[in-house]
C-alpha cells in the first residue's frame, strides 16, 4: 500500500535520539528548549512551548485563555475532532463556522454572518486545513472587533508562510498550535507545540503543561520556604514532551525547508498529471505558501473511487468527516444540514498520497489507478 503520509527519518535523527538515551536527561533536560528555539526561529514567534501532542497544545492554549463553563469555542467542521474537543475539555460549548467552498477553510463571510445573530464565542479556532492558511488578516480583524481570542490550529502548517511571513508568528492571533504526528510535516512521533507573542499567555501555557506547578517566585502566592519549595497555583496536567521526542524534532526541523519543497514538487506534478481528469484539484492560495500536509481532491461517486484506489494499493484517506456529524456531537443536537458546505465537500473528498518519500513511479501509479476509477 502506498501510504497517504509517512515520516522521513535519517541517520542524524536516529543519532539525535540515541544521544539523548545515553545522556542524563530523558525528560526536562536541554533538548526541549533546543527544539523550542528551532520552533521560534521557524515561526518568528517570541515564545514556543512544546507539549506531547497538538491535542494537548489546543487544550493548554484554551486553558491559558481561561476558557471555561459558560463560554463558547467555535471552529470549523472540516477538521480533526481535536480542534473542537479542546473546548469541551474546558467545559465550554462548541459550535462551528462553515467553510469556503473554494478553499475548504473557515469562511470569513460565514463567520461575520454568524456573529450578526449569535453572541460571540470566547475562543475561535480557525484551521489551516491541508497546510493552506486561512484568511487570517480578515478573521483576526473580525475577532478583534468582537473581543474574541484566536487560536490558529496550524497542525498542518509548520513551514508554511502567509503574506510574506511564517505561519505561527501569531500576527493575527493569540496563539498557534502545531502537530508533530508522523503524518505531519516534521515529526516527534507524538508531539505538539504552542507559539505565541504574548508573554503572559506563554507563562500560563508553561504552567498548565506541567501540573500547574511552579518554582518561579514571581508566580508564587506565598513566600518560598527553601530550595525545595514549589507551588501548585492552577490545575494543570502532565503534557510535557520527552527529551527523545524533542531531539528528534530538533533534528527534523533542520530539514523543514527541504520537506516542504519536496511536497511542493509532488503537488505541482499532481496538478499536471490530473489535468483533464474529472477531479477538482486543491486550491493553492497565491498570497501564501502552503506546507502541503494534504492533497485533497474532489470526485463524483467518492465511495466507489475510494474503494477502487484502496483495492489498487493506494492508501488514500478522507479529510475530514465533518466534526458536527460525529455521534458525540450529534448527541449535542448537531445534524446533517447544519454546515452544508463542509458536508458537500466531505461527500466528494479524497486525500491522495503526499509525503516527501513518495517516488515519481508511485505517484504515476496513484494517478493511473485514479484514472481507472474516474475515467478520462
Ligand atoms: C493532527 C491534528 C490534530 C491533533 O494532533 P495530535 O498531535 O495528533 O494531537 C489537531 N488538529 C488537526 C487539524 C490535526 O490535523
Amino acid at each position: 500500500m502506498i501510504p497517504y503520509g509517512r515520516q522521513i527519518i535519517d541517520q542524524a535523527d536516529v543519532d539525535a535520539v540515541v544521544e539523548v538515551l545515553r545522556s542524563d536527561f530523558l525528560t526536562q533536560g536541554p533538548a526541549v528548549p533546543r527544539f523550542e528555539a528551532a520552533l521560534r526561529e521557524a515561526t518568528g514567534a517570541a515564545h514556543a512551548l512544546a507539549v506531547n501532542s497538538a491535542t494537548s497544545a489546543l487544550h493548554v492554549a484554551c486553558m491559558a485563555l481561561d476558557l471555561g463553563p459558560g463560554d463558547a469555542l467555535w471552529t470549523v467542521p472540516n477538521t480533526f475532532v481535536a480542534s473542537a474537543n479542546c473546548g469541551l475539555y474546558c467545559g465550554a460549548s462548541v459550535d462551528f463556522v462553515d467553510i469556503d467552498p473554494a478553499t475548504y477553510l473557515m469562511d470569513a463571510d460565514a463567520l461575520e454572518a454568524k456573529l450578526a445573530t449569535t453572541a460571540p464565542p470566547k475562543v475561535l479556532v480557525p484551521v489551516h486545513f491541508a497546510g493552506q492558511t486561512c484568511d487570517m488578516e480578515r478573521i483576526g480583524a473580525v475577532a478583534r472587533a468582537h473581543g474574541i481570542r484566536v487560536i490558529e490550529d496550524a497542525s498542518h502548517s509548520i513551514g508554511a508562510s502567509y503574506r510574506g511571513a511564517p505561519v505561527g508568528d501569531c500576527r493575527f492571533s493569540d496563539a498557534a498550535v502545531f502537530s508533530f504526528h508522523p503524518v505531519k510535516i516534521v515529526t516527534t512521533a507524538e508531539g505538539g507545540a504552542v507559539t505565541t507573542q504574548d508573554e503572559m499567555l506563554a507563562r500560563r501555557v508553561d504552567l498548565h503543561r506541567s501540573h500547574g506547578v511552579t518554582r518561579d517566585p514571581a508566580l508564587m502566592q506565598g513566600e518560598s520556604e527553601g530550595g525545595w519549595y514549589y507551588e501548585q497555583v492552577a490545575l494543570g496536567y502532565n503534557y510535557r514532551m520527552t527529551e527523545m521526542q524533542a531531539a528528534l524534532g530538533a533534528s527534523q526541523m533542520r530539514r523543514l525547508g527541504e520537506f516542504v519543497d519536496a511536497r511542493h514538487r509532488i503537488r505541482a506534478r499532481y496538478d499536471a498529471l490530473l489535468e483533464g481528469l474529472p477531479v477538482v484539484r486543491p486550491h493553492q492560495d497565491p498570497a501564501g505558501r502552503s506546507a502541503l500536509h494534504l492533497y485533497p481532491v474532489q470526485v463524483e461517486d467518492r465511495a466507489r473511487v475510494f474503494a477502487h484506489l484502496r483495492e489498487g494499493g493506494i492508501g488514500v484517506n478522507v479529510h475530514y468527516i465533518p466534526v458536527h456529524l460525529q455521534p458525540h456531537y450529534r448527541a449535542m443536537g448537531f445534524a446533517r444540514g447544519n454546515f452544508p458546505v463542509a458536508e458537500a465537500y466531505y461527500d466528494r473528498a479524497i486525500s491522495l498520497p503526499l509525503h516527501p518519500g513518495l517516488t515519481e513511479a508511485e505517484q504515476d501509479r496513484v494517478v493511473e489507478v485514479l484514472r481507472e476509477a474516474v475515467g478520462g
